[in-house]
């Protein structure tokens, strides 16, 4: 069992089905705590305050980052997007998994602050399934669904700064295999400090 929780971050293009996948393993492991995200965006249909995200006007975000109350934080198709540090550190201190579902700016300064964060890109398996995806979703006008598309290809540029890729043709399959990396990352040394030291210890009678 791992002293404290990782830090997962979950990104890939607008469209590529991380929010269903993201929502899948939170439901399947009550040992997985989701960050919920601070944004200045209008609410969609049928999002809940509180459950999709916080919904702030742009001082009350331009606060919080002035008072450091966000791990991190981007501007992503002309609206903030932030994760609010208090939730974060308290799930993480209890060994709580802490999944972030964030674009790809914040992701680079989560892994800048917490190197040993865990970072995942998700991709659907081309171009046009992804517009297919975008389109087909029916919240967003096609002028934004364009700029979703414009942003992905920006994005695409910078997929090897993530940890692991996941391919998302097959959601079960893709569900499997997010579970399987974190599960993994529960294994590097860092996540044992303690358990190393002890050991370290125990040997010096030998050294
Ligand atoms: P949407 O408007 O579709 O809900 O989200 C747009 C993008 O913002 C998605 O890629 C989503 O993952 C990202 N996002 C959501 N919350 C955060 C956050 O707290 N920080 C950052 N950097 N991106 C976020």
């Amino acid at each position: 069992m791992a002293e404290k929780g990782v830090l997962i971050v979950v990104s890939g293009f607008s469209g590529a089905g991380k929010g269903t996948i993201v929502k899948r393993i939170v439901e399947e492991n009550s040992n997985y705590a989701l960050s919920i995200s601070m944004t200045t965006r209008e609410p969609r249909e049928g999002e809940v305050e509180g459950k999709s995200y916080f919904f702030v006007s742009k001082e009350r975000f331009e606060e919080a980052i002035s008072n450091g109350e966000l791990v991190e934080y981007a501007n992503y198709v002309g609206n903030y997007y932030g994760t609010p540090r208090a939730y974060v550190d308290r799930m993480i201190s209890q060994g709580r998994d802490v999944i972030l579902e964030i674009e790809m700016q914040g992701a680079i300064q989560v892994k800048t602050r917490f190197p040993d964060a865990v970072l995942i890109f998700v991709t659907p398996p081309d171009a046009e399934e992804l517009k297919r995806r975008l389109m087909s979703r029916g919240t967003e006008d096609e002028a934004t669904v364009n700029k979703r598309m414009h942003r992905a290809f920006e994005e695409s540029a910078f997929v090897d700064r993530y940890d692991y890729l996941l391919i998302n043709d097959d959601l079960d399959r893709c569900v499997e295999e997010l579970h399987m990396l974190i599960e993994a990352s529960h294994h590097v040394p860092g996540c044992s400090a303690g358990l190393l030291k002890k050991i370290n210890e125990q040997l010096q009678i030998y050294a």
